[in-house]
């Protein structure tokens, strides 16, 4: 499949009053067209930053790219002005977010927020647009679009809102959808039928989408591969089988291991003990190092290279190393009956 994003050395601070606050650090990537990359971890890990950081989000200052680049059709985005990724915004990337209600206008219908982008970027009439807004309204499962379109946000229900917003965003059939944590804020059955939907709607369009969320179970069923953040950094990359049935980074051990399971319903979860590290004044070797049960001398001094276990499967751990004791996963690190990818 060809490739349409490379993200590669990222690294983006904060300048605060402080100190620099150093939020993704050296993060590589690539997307493929007709593919979703979920990028996993815990707040704070750096993916939301590293997917506002694509569609230029990040307030400079205080934020600034302090190296690499974001490739996009042959250009780096990291390179264009604010004025160019205005046309790039909506039209060739659409993003969308945690909490509808605070990203749509509450002032506006429905329908003049899907317009605005067709009247914009294609150069659509308001009729046109109206109308294009109504069979973008049935696609996402509104129903009576016809008189969904005249209303107001507050007039939906979370579901509603959050199928208007990527009709909003898919308006202009964008090349990449970036989702930020998109069904965090709903209830399990609206989730699932959020993420059913952006899938069909991906076989539809051919759209690439990136999949921000902080819970494995959602990208189970919805991703194609996973980068799995930790600190700042990519700490593990993979097929979604290969990041399930044979995780070799303690931390996405953890994570999986903090994951409902379906055949275990009442068992307590295993949270993963400890927090994460000040990114103010990031560790020098391992950034889990504090966390890891495995921990060894050369975790808090020397950062662990990336193994390659396949062609997809990359672990930046030491324990990889020949040198190093073998470690099995721990017994709970086993999806235990979830459906990968079905
Ligand atoms: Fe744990 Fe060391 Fe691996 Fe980091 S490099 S995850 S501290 S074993």
């Amino acid at each position: 499949m060809k490739k349409i994003l490379s993200v590669k050395n990222l690294s983006v601070s904060f300048d605060t009053y402080n100190a620099e606050v150093k939020a993704v650090r050296d993060v590589s990537f690539d997307l493929h067209e007709r593919e979703t990359l979920a990028i996993v971890g815990e707040s704070g890990s750096g993916k939301s930053v590293t997917a506002q950081s694509v569609m230029r989000l990040i307030p400079m200052p205080p934020g600034k790219f302090v190296n690499g680049s974001i490739v996009f059709d042959g250009e780096d985005l990291t390179e264009k002005s604010e004025k160019q990724m205005e046309s790039i915004r909506g039209k060739e990337i659409g993003m969308i977010f945690q909490d509808p209600m605070t990203s749509l206008n509450p002032t506006m219908t429905i329908g003049k927020q899907i317009a605005e982008g067709l009247i914009k970027h294609q150069n659509m009439s308001k009729q046109e647009a109206h109308n294009r807004g109504v069979e973008l309204l049935k696609l996402v499962g509104i129903p009576t679009p016809e008189k969904r379109i005249d209303q107001y946000p507050h007039e939906f229900s979370g579901g509603m809102r959050q199928r208007a917003m990527i009709a909003i965003a898919l308006a202009c059939n964008p090349k990449i959808l970036i989702a930020d944590e998109p069904t965090t804020a709903l209830d399990v059955t609206i989730q699932a039928q959020i993420l059913d939907l952006m899938k069909e709607l991906q076989k539809e369009t051919g759209t690439a989408i990136i999949l921000i969320t902080h819970d494995l179970g959602v990208v189970a069923n919805a991703a194609n591969r996973v980068a799995v953040m930790y600190g700042g950094k990519i700490v593990e990359t993979g097929s979604v089988d290969e990041i399930f049935y044979n995780p070799k980074h303690p931390y996405t051990w953890g994570l999986l291991g903090s994951m409902p399971k379906l055949d275990q319903q009442g068992e307590e979860l295993q949270a993963i003990p400890g927090s994460p590290p000040d990114l103010a004044d990031p560790p020098k070797g391992c950034p889990f190092a504090a966390r890891c049960p495995y921990a060894m001398k050369a975790c808090g001094t020397q950062m662990p290279a990336y193994y390659e276990l396949s062609d997809t499967q990359k672990t930046a751990c030491w324990l990889l190393d020949e040198r190093a004791p073998k470690v099995e996963p721990p017994e709970f690190v086993n999806v235990g009956g979830a459906k990968v990818n079905g």
